[in-house]
């Protein structure tokens, strides 16, 4: 671990850091949402909102961070960083959190973002609250917040008493809204002092993207279960979401059975989607999958058995055979396509 030990200016003004992950370019939907969590945050106590950038950072434009009132951002590279390397990231962000003065750090509540978090919590011997959807300053060392626990099953509202307080953001708990006053945000570079330690483990991430779209992120969310009966049926379910524009999701029997990789689980140990369609087939919808999909707008089940979970769930279900339904839906679409262009 770095042995650096960054001094914190006391006369700053008080601000709250956010991380922010890009992919293929963008900003995650899920860290504008953090974003905007961070703004009402900054707002309400008066404080900076200070927006970070690790590892890889593409092109983003001061214009795009300053409506969402981000006041200034900290483009953090090292060599350590990229590819993405958790402790390497933490550590930076420790670095840069003393630095800018910040009392509060936020992420998403992703992968990433909870997985960075905890080691800044390890890091700083702070403790982390995962899965906020509300916070309130109170004094200097202690927030007030509301969380989701157990997939969102229960809401936690808690005290958080910490030097630094270390949050992520609960995906389906909030939204992303620009500000209302766009702001000028100045971006300054940061290069963190890390040891080579720091950049021990590196992830070779996969992104889970169908047609270029992240489960998380999804609109549309095309969900496949047992019920696909092997790795081979998933081909059918691929070029209906690719139809579609959204992103396939499965059940942890079908990444159990290794047909589709974990990332692609949907699920209280899986992700976590707000979709404005779930087109959900061959899923019984056990209590631990609903968990990760209770925040869908609409969900469309398409099971042999009308007794399954998922159809008491489903605001239309369709009761049959999805070896015909999905491949004559996605016939369907081709031919509405075709029509239309
Ligand atoms: C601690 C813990 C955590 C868990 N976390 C998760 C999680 O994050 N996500 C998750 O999904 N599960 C999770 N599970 C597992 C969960 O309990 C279920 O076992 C799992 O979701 C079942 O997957 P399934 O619905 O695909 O399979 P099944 O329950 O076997 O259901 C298959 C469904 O397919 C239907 N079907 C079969 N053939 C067809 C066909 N041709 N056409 C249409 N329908 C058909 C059947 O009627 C049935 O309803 C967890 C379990 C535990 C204990």
């Amino acid at each position: 671990m770095s042995s650096y030990e960054p001094s914190r200016n006391e006369t700053q003004h008080p601000s709250v850091l956010c991380l922010v992950e890009t992919d293929d370019g963008t900003v995650i939907e899920a860290s504008l949402r953090a974003l905007s969590f961070a703004r009402s945050l900054a707002q309400s106590s008066q404080a900076r909102l200070i927006a970070a950038l690790v590892g890889e950072i593409p092109e983003i434009t001061a214009s795009s961070l300053g409506s969402f009132g981000v006041d200034e951002a900290y483009a953090v590279t090292s060599t350590q960083l990229s590819p993405y390397a958790p402790v390497a990231w933490a550590q930076a962000l420790r670095q840069l959190l003393v630095t800018c003065g910040a009392t509060t750090l936020l992420a998403a509540g992703s992968d990433r973002g909870n997985e960075v978090m905890a080691h800044v919590g390890a890091l700083t011997s702070e403790p982390m609250a995962a899965n906020c959807f509300g916070a309130t300053r109170i004094d200097d060392e202690t927030v007030r917040l509301s969380r989701q626990r157990w997939a969102g099953s229960l809401i936690e509202d808690s005290l958080l008493r910490s030097t630094t307080a270390l949050m992520t953001v609960a995906f389906d708990g909030v939204s992303s809204q620009r500000a209302e006053h766009a702001t000028t945000t100045k971006i300054s570079a940061f290069a963190p002092n890390l040891d080579e330690s720091d950049g021990r483990t590196h992830v070779a991430r996969w992104t889970g993207r169908s047609a270029g779209i992240s489960l998380a992120d999804a609109r549309v969310v095309v969900g496949g279960g047992r019920g696909v009966g092997s790795a081979d049926g998933f081909a059918a379910l691929d070029e209906l979401a690719e139809l579609l524009g959204g992103a396939v999701g499965v059940s942890r029997a079908v990444t159990s059975l290794g047909w589709r990789p974990h990332n692609q689980q949907v699920g209280q140990t899986g992700t976590r989607i707000a979709p404005d369609l779930y087109l959900v087939s061959g899923i019984s919808g056990a209590t631990q999958h609903l968990a990760g999909c209770q925040s869908a707008k609409r969900v469309v089940a398409i099971n042999t058995d009308p007794d399954a979970p998922i159809i008491s769930r489903a605001d239309y279900a369709v009761i049959g055979d999805l070896n015909q339904i999905i491949p004559a839906l996605a016939a369907a679409i081709r031919e509405r396509n075709s029509l239309t262009s």
